[in-house]
């Protein structure tokens, strides 16, 4: 048959069968000494649109956890939550198959190989079509499910079988000899060590980047190039090194005006689940030691007015999936949690201030109040959906889209601030070139409404609650625990469809052409897109997503405040030694000089100056202190000096811009961070710079930040001796 009649197809039938049929001696892959895993009920959710409303991802699956065997077969639905998998072995090894289609008939001849090398024809009846989409079905049946390593899961272990259940994928409760496609941890990335390839559920250095000293750093440092931005973070002193600044600013603002009475939150650096937080009104009531010790902590303008419902403080739990670092991609959760205080509320007083169940919503210290309601439905009770809470605002006529898409920009704008110093331990513990997992995490951001309906973070969690059982007292002193509707609810879609977006098959979805980057700085962002985010469960047994992205979808709004990403994508670039997150004195000097920074007005010996003074500032005030170097924050301090030096008539964002634009055409192109080249200036410079934050509840208070940048300035006098001008700093 000649070209001009028959067209030859080869068709590389890709079988699976192989792989799966292996995938299926799961328990001899296990660690030594395993049991069978425990598995859950094959339950499904009833697929309820997630999408059809506004905002809640309902997810109807009431499954538990019940003992029993693994489901070693994998239907239609495994391969059709993303596209085929291929894998080149399996192509060579098993037998490929040879279609020859008849031009113009749709018929086709087909062969298939045989040992010995010759083809036998074994079909000739059936059309291109309904061939393709045969395979496409077996190769659907017989996909590799995906493995996911749940030997460390911890408490998240309950929701993620359930999810791995309804995905129909494979998971290996006690661990793999072999690489897994994901691995959930509960704890921190280094939960397994040694992991090279797959993805891991947690990045290295979130734990220590969202305590929450370093966390108000971050903020503050934002605060101090666009204090309206980042107006959402109630003021904050870091103790016990702002302790003077801190009682300084409450007398002058108390000897002002005597009426002022501002309440603070003192929280520990390391605590949780309102561990050892109390509320004070005078600064003499700090307890600032422990023992010999000083306390480490952050002390917090207190909101004193928040939305109240049914005449109790909440604050809601939201979920938020940073599925990548570079490029920065942000998912939220439509529906999350908000958690109810048990005591009606009052403002504080000097009466109420140790009234913990009236002022402090954490479920762990509520739920040992006797007003503490389980939820039964998702709208009462001590935790609801926030999506409940939400449409009962709606229906008292509160504009929830203008709530929605203030929590989506203080979503974002948190997490632009934590990216660089994470940029900076990512790149230490998984340097470029060496193999490694890549990473993504699921994080708990609590946030406040003010009575003005204003949403305030007060912190990010970065091992949030996953349980979806409590525990509860079901006869007098005796505790069992049973589940939690609303917990399970939530979560369980948030964690399956955080591994739905994970999925190593699943294609990337792609912003629409003309919808990417999003809308204009200020403009609202929409509860819902108007093309809905597609369900990528194609067999259409999985709700729609439960995640929608905000990032890169909303891009163009925020990328202007990448600044800091942009001084960190430098620092990265001069430390150096692999694995290093710190400057040393030569490297900081091969920046000055590589980006010609120094001249006759600010000399070598200036410079060395500069970085021991900082360094040595720094070094005291980090918990990891005993590293010696210049850390990214030290370095975005002297870069914040630079600027400043440099380009002296500018407002402190302009300096920054023009010292980092100076720096970058000094390195070439591969400097920036991705997103440089949006950043233009005018962008950068929208807006009148205010030199202090803008105060959530006391307007009178100013922020500790721009004493440190003036502080910094003071390098000007570059000729100082050492100890002079670490006392000029330091004042
Ligand atoms: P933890 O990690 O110990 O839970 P949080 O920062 O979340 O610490 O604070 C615990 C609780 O205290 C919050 O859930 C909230 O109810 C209350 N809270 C925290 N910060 C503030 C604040 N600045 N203003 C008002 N209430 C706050």
């Amino acid at each position: 048959m000649s070209d001009q009649y028959v067209k030859v197809q080869v068709e590389q039938m890709k079988s699976f069968g192989e792989d799966a049929e292996k995938e299926g001696v799961d328990t001899e892959e296990q660690v030594p000494g395993s049991s069978p895993s425990a598995s859950v009920s094959p339950d499904h959710p009833t697929g309820t649109d997630a999408s059809s409303t506004s905002l809640p991802c309902k997810q109807t699956g009431k499954s538990r956890s019940k003992p029993g065997r693994e489901d070693k077969r994998h239907t239609s639905d495994v391969a059709s939550q993303g596209s085929v998998v291929s894998s080149e072995k399996n192509l060579n090894r098993l037998g490929y198959e040879r279609t020859l289609q008849v031009k113009g008939t749709g018929k086709i001849l087909q062969r298939k190989s045989e040992p010995n090398g010759n083809y036998v024809t074994i079909h000739t009846s059936k059309n291109i079509e309904e061939m393709r989409r045969e395979e496409g079905f077996k190769l659907a049946k017989k996909r590799r499910p995906v493995t996911v390593d749940t030997s460390k899961a911890k408490t998240s272990l309950e929701a993620l079988k359930i999810s791995i259940k309804q995905l129909k994928w494979k998971e290996f409760p006690l661990g793999r000899r072999t690489a897994c496609d994901i691995y959930w941890h509960g704890v921190s990335f280094h939960d397994n060590e040694n992991i090279v390839s797959g993805q891991v559920n947690k990045f290295p250095g979130m734990i220590e980047m969202l305590r929450k000293i370093n966390l108000s750093r971050a903020v503050r440092t934002m605060q101090e190039l666009f204090p309206e931005e980042y107006d959402f973070y109630p003021r904050s002193w870091i103790l016990p090194e702002e302790y003077q600044q801190f009682t300084t600013q409450i007398h002058m603002v108390k000897e002002k005006d005597a009426t002022v009475n501002p309440t603070f939150i003192v929280k520990p650096d390391g605590g949780s689940q309102g561990d050892g937080i109390y509320l004070i009104r005078d600064p003499s009531d700090l307890k600032l030691m422990t023992g010999s010790q000083a306390k480490q902590g952050v002390v917090q303008e207190y909101i004193q007015k928040p939305l109240l419902i049914d005449k109790l403080k909440f604050d809601i739990r939201l979920y938020v999936l940073i599925k990548s670092l570079e490029p920065l991609e942000i998912y939220i959760a439509k529906e999350g949690l908000t958690r109810f205080c048990t005591e009606l509320y009052q403002e504080p007083s000097q009466k109420n201030l140790s009234h913990v169940f009236m002022h402090l919503t954490n479920y762990s210290l509520n739920v040992h109040s006797g007003n503490f309601v389980h939820s039964d439905s998702q709208s009462t009770g001590s935790k609801r959906t926030l999506s409940s809470v939400l449409y009962r605002l709606a229906a008292k006529g509160v504009d929830i889209k203008r709530v929605w898409s203030d929590i989506i920009a203080l979503v974002i704008k948190t997490v632009i601030a934590v990216v660089p110093e994470l940029r900076v331990y990512y790149q230490a513990d998984i340097p470029p070139g060496k193999p490694g997992p890549t990473c993504f995490q699921i994080l708990g951001f609590d946030i406040l409404l003010m009575k003005n309906l204003k949403p305030v973070l007060l912190e990010v969690n970065s091992n949030p609650s996953m349980r979806i059982e409590h525990e509860q007292e079901v006869a007098p002193g005796v505790f069992e625990y049973v589940p939690s509707p609303v917990d399970e609810e939530v979560k369980v879609g948030v964690i399956r469809d955080t591994l739905r977006l994970m999925d190593p098959g699943h294609k990337k979805p792609t912003v629409p052409q003309q919808r990417a980057g999003g809308f204009e700085q200020g403009e609202e962002i929409p509860m819902e897109e108007e093309t809905q985010e597609k369900s990528q469960d194609e067999t259409g047994t999985l709700p729609s997503l439960c995640l929608k992205q905000v990032y890169p979808k909303y891009s163009k709004q925020f990328n202007y405040l990448r600044l800091v990403e942009r001084i960190a994508a430098l620092f990265i670039r001069f430390l150096g030694v692999k694995g290093n997150m710190r400057l040393g004195p030569t490297a900081f000097r091969t920046f000055i000089r590589t980006c010609k920074l120094s001249g006759s007005n600010f000399t070598m010996a200036s410079v060395d100056i500069l970085y021991i003074d900082i360094t040595r500032r720094w070094s005291g005030a980090t918990p990891d202190s005993r590293e010696a170097g210049m850390g990214l924050q030290a370095f975005v301090e002297a870069f914040f000096y630079l600027a400043v030096r440099r380009f002296k008539s500018l407002a402190l964002r302009e300096q920054v811009v023009s010292l980092l634009e100076l720096c970058e055409s000094q390195l070439g192109p591969q400097s920036g961070v991705e997103e440089r080249r949006s950043l233009s200036c005018s962008r950068a410079l929208p807006r009148t710079v205010k030199t202090q934050t803008p105060c959530l509840a006391n307007p009178q208070l100013s922020s500790p930040a721009p004493l440190r940048r003036a502080a910094s300035q003071d390098y000007r006098h570059q000729r100082f001796k050492p100890r002079s001008l670490r006392a000029n700093v330091e004042n």
